[in-house]
């Protein structure tokens, strides 16, 4: 059985190695022939995601089709959903490459979005402030990750720097109590979601997820997001992100593939997000993953590339190199797991590494 997987960043990397470990062969789709899949994959076929050739070489090659990026032309994808293997179909993918559509659909599948507006313009913007006050945060509604894309707007002074996209959306910033983000995986008979870590970003990009006790509100927040994903017909994986204050939770986005939050489950968890994409694209029943210990997973960015190699080797500390050939600023390079730790002891310990010479 080989799983095609369209894209191979470190995504498409932890699907193939869950994949290899359960016996099936990879291949990925990308345009960089040394991508991170490609020290894993059984095989690379270099080129552009949205070339329909392309992807029907990847559909003939492979018995099931996952993909594990999210700016593919969906539309373009249509025909190789109705050709080929493709089981989570295009719909959850369509709606999350563009905010609006992505917040819109979660207010029909019962979740509560912060209060947003639509902005094709400046004018725009400046209604949107008038209703919905300061402090706000401007996105474009597509192509934005990692906070790209994004302006905090404390004050009119900061109207100055926006580029306008030709769409964008203006959204109140909230003061959240703290981030957490869900993990489910759905077949036809079941859901299963990943125990649910609290998420710490730094500049707009995520620095550490903590999974270590169940707070009183994730049963609601689980609740509420089986019920979405019925509603919304989804199947497959999906992550939703979400802003808890108090007693509310907010839905920020959503991404219909593994996400950076759950790599923390490769360790920490009884089956990892990856085990269970396998397990779903692969006919096998889902059974619902536990907790192992408290886990910590920390993302390395270019910046602290260099000091990688002095995690190697100790206890309870696990290494995942991404490969990447190219040092970009703030570019996710790596990322490390702490077991058995809890945050505390995880800083203490971090720091005193980070700093060895
Ligand atoms: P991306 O696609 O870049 O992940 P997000 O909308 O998730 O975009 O924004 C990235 C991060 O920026 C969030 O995880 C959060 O920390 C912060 N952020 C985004 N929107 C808001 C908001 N409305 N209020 C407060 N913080 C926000
Ligand atoms: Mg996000």
């Amino acid at each position: 059985m080989t799983i095609g997987i369209i894209g191979g960043g470190q995504l498409g990397m932890m699907i193939a190695e869950s994949a290899k470990k359960k016996g099936y062969k990879t291949i990925a789709l990308d345009p960089n022939p040394k991508c991170s899949a490609s020290y894993v994959c059984d095989e690379i076929i270099t080129g552009d995601f949205n070339n329909l050739d392309n992807l029907k070489k990847l559909g003939d090659k492979s018995d099931v089709l996952t993909y594990e990026f999210e700016n593919i032309d969906a539309l373009g994808l249509d025909f190789i959903v109705k050709n080929y293997n493709l089981p989570e179909g295009i719909k959850p993918l369509y709606i999350s490459q563009n905010r609006l559509r992505e917040k819109e659909n979660a207010i029909n599948c019962g979740l509560k979005p912060v209060p947003f507006k639509k902005v094709m313009n400046k004018n725009d913007l400046e209604l949107a402030i008038k209703e919905l006050g300061l402090p706000l945060v401007y996105k474009t509604t597509t192509l934005g990750y990692d906070g790209h894309g994004q302006y905090l707007i404390k004050s009119l002074k900061d109207l100055a720097n926006i580029k306008y996209a030709s769409e964008g959306i203006a959204e109140k910033y909230l003061d959240f109590d703290y981030e957490c983000s869900i993990i489910m995986i759905r077949d036809k008979e079941n859901i299963v979601h990943l125990p649910i870590g609290i998420n710490k970003h730094k500049n707009g990009i995520l620095d550490l997820t903590i999974v270590d006790k169940e707070l009183p509100i994730f049963q609601k927040i689980i609740d509420s997001s089986y019920n979405f994903m019925i509603q919304a017909d989804f199947y497959g994986i999906l992550t939703i992100e979400y802003f808890v204050k108090g007693n509310e939770f907010y839905f920020n986005e959503m991404a219909p593939r593994p996400h950076n939050s759950g790599h923390y489950s490769i360790e920490g968890a009884s089956s990892s997000q990856y085990d269970l994409l396998v397990d779903y694209l692969t006919n096998k029943p889902l059974v619902k993953p536990s907790l192992k210990y408290p886990t910590i997973m920390k993302n390395i960015l270019s910046e602290d590339y260099d000091k990688l190699s002095l995690f190697k080797d100790k206890e309870n500390i696990y290494i995942h190199d991404y490969h990447k050939l190219e040092l970009k600023p703030r570019r996710k390079m790596a990322h490390i797991t702490f077991t058995h730790m809890t945050y505390n002891t995880y800083l203490e310990k971090y720091n005193r590494i980070f700093e060895e010479k």
